[in-house]
């Protein structure tokens, strides 16, 4: 949901789109993030901020090793942060943005004319159960709902262009037939130059496209038949390049992000596990993203599974796009496995996942295991299915809508989630998630009633009830099962802030109490959910944000 009125963030204002018209004339400040990534991402706010309000005075602080696409936007006025770190070098600042806000606070107090934030981080504390990216979390704390425009922007010019198809004039290289590859990122992020060089021969071998790969010449040299490295470019010229790719493969690194402001088919690849892969993933429709090593117990996705991933992504026709999730209706963009070249396994961030096969003449392999038994019980009514199937959700659907049966129970195997990428089903099996049953009855009209935790198996049961009870039911706390442990929260409050199981992990609950304290808003929830975070993980960190949040609550209250 869109805030209904402006929010402060750290003591600052911010601005608020349904609370000024197009003649807004005030002062807006922009602070970006400091990566080429956090740039484009932040450059689509200002993009629609100053289309909306075109006599707006945006000031903009931001990292001079990106002045190349930062001097592109007229209009603005720029402030340069102090030097940042960066991959290549170790000296600078990790936190260049204390000094502006600090710039931004005392200049909005003592302006006459009015003076907001209109970008900075401060992304909306629900961002984790709504799945949302960056972007879209942050826009929303403004009133900005982005919709189709929920991508990177970047500001290109015609000679970039003009440049690229120079470049694969020299290189005899065709547009849309070649794959860019952008294997360098920091340490944490790489997966390392063996295996993009195992599939720059794959690419050749099976899909007979050639490989530009832009980096830093840090990377040393691909030695593969055919490939051409194109390091040290501009980042002017890395767009142009884009434009006449026929694919994209890279890493959680800012190329991917200008990528994905193009409509350009692309596979990320995530390495690192310490933030979640969809809250930094580069907006695109057309974009799949390899979890692989967060679902199974490999350190890092193999090459096969990046393959698949390719492969499945250049079988698409324009018309038929990446499916969209069943449960919840977002896009399947994750990548779990592939068995290269017969099936992948496409999950929703909900974490419901489906084998898709592209070949269905091919031999399908051995069912071996089953994730996730589930039965829906009613009187009268049994679905007890070994593996899941749409058509096996189909009739369960219908059965609910037709019959609408006062309970409906559903029953979950308790399942590793280091073991959800290598499950070996056929295809068209659907793994259904807690999380997404939940949410998908609730949208029906029904409410939790209980969740009984047996040593195997957990039961979810949920009731049709009048509306009043129905309301009182959402006060009621549960015991969540919650990835290895357990969630204590009201259905209303998990649904609101806690339903992202999937990814969770018990230390990033107290991100989110840290969220509403930064926007001074939810008194009546940050306690509640400080506890559940405390509850869940009993530590220095969640104890004193228990404390912040319940003095936080007690000053609202005054
Ligand atoms: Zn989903």
């Amino acid at each position: 949901m869109i805030p209904e009125r402006p929010l402060f963030w750290k003591g600052i204002p911010l601005f608020h789109i349904r609370f000024f018209s197009r003649d807004f004339f005030g002062r807006l400040y922009f602070v970006l993030g400091q990566g080429l990534g956090d740039h484009v991402n932040g450059f689509r706010v200002l993009h629609e901020i100053r289309t909306r309000f075109p006599k707006a005075h945006c000031i903009v602080y931001a990292d001079q090793r990106w002045e190349d696409l930062v001097c592109r936007i007229s209009e603005i006025e720029i402030r340069w942060f102090p030097k940042a770190k960066d991959v290549l070098s170790r000296e600078g600042t990790n936190n260049p943005y204390d000094q502006a806000h600090e710039e931004i606070r005392t200049e909005i107090r003592t302006m006459k004319e009015p003076s907001y934030l209109a970008y900075a981080h401060f992304p909306m504390p629900d961002r984790y159960a709504r799945r949302e990216t960056t972007l879209e979390a942050t826009a929303r704390s403004i009133g900005l709902s982005l919709k189709e425009a929920a991508r990177p922007y970047l500001p290109v010019k015609a000679e970039d262009l003009a440049w690229a198809e120079g470049y694969l004039k020299e290189h005899a290289l065709e547009a849309g037939k070649f794959v860019l590859i952008s294997p360098y990122s920091w340490e944490n992020k790489r997966w390392g130059k063996e295996n993009f060089s195992r599939l720059i021969d794959a690419l050749r071998d099976r899909f007979h496209l050639r490989t530009v790969v832009v980096s830093y010449p840090e990377i040393g040299p691909f030695g593969n038949t055919g490939v051409v490295c194109a390091y040290d470019l501009s980042l002017g010229q890395i767009s142009g390049l884009m434009q006449l790719a026929g694919l994209y493969i890279g890493l959680d690194s800012g190329p991917s992000h200008m990528a994905a402001f193009f409509d350009l088919p692309m596979v990320v690849v995530f390495i690192e596990k310490r933030t979640f892969p969809f809250e930094v993933r580069p907006l695109t429709p057309l974009g799949l993203y390899v979890v692989e090593s967060f679902f199974s117990t490999l350190s890092i996705p193999g090459v096969e599974t990046v393959l698949g991933a390719v492969t499945f992504l250049l079988s698409l026709k324009k018309k038929s796009p990446i499916p969209e999730c069943p449960m919840c209706t977002k896009l399947m963009q994750y990548v779990l496995s592939a068995a290269d070249p017969v099936s992948v396994r496409l999950m929703c961030s909900c974490g419901s996942s489906i084998e898709h096969d592209r070949t269905s003449s091919v031999h399908v392999k051995k069912k071996t295991s089953c994730p996730a038994t589930k039965i829906v019980e009613k009187t009268g009514y049994n679905f007890v299915e070994q593996s899941w199937t749409l058509e096996t959700l189909r009739s369960v659907e219908s059965s609910i809508e037709t019959n609408a049966p006062e309970r409906v129970d559903f029953l979950f195997s308790k399942t590793d989630k280091r073991e959800w990428g290598v499950w070996d089903l056929p295809p068209g099996s659907l793994d259904i998630r807690p999380d997404s049953i939940w949410e998908w009855m609730w949208r029906k009209g029904y409410r939790i009633e209980r969740i009984d935790l047996g040593q195997d198996m957990t039961r979810f049961s949920f009731a049709r009830g009048k509306e009043e009870d129905r309301h009182h039911k959402t006060l009621e706390r549960f015991r969540i099962p919650w990835g290895n442990t357990l969630l204590v929260a009201a259905e209303i409050q998990y649904l609101r802030w806690f339903s992202y199981e999937t990814w969770g992990t018990p230390g990033s609950l107290v991100g989110i109490v840290k969220a509403q304290a930064e926007l001074s808003s939810w008194p009546a929830e940050i306690r509640g959910c400080a506890w559940a975070a405390f509850l869940a993980q009993k530590s220095m960190r969640s104890f004193r944000w228990l404390i912040k949040g319940f003095l936080g609550g007690l000053k609202r209250q005054k």
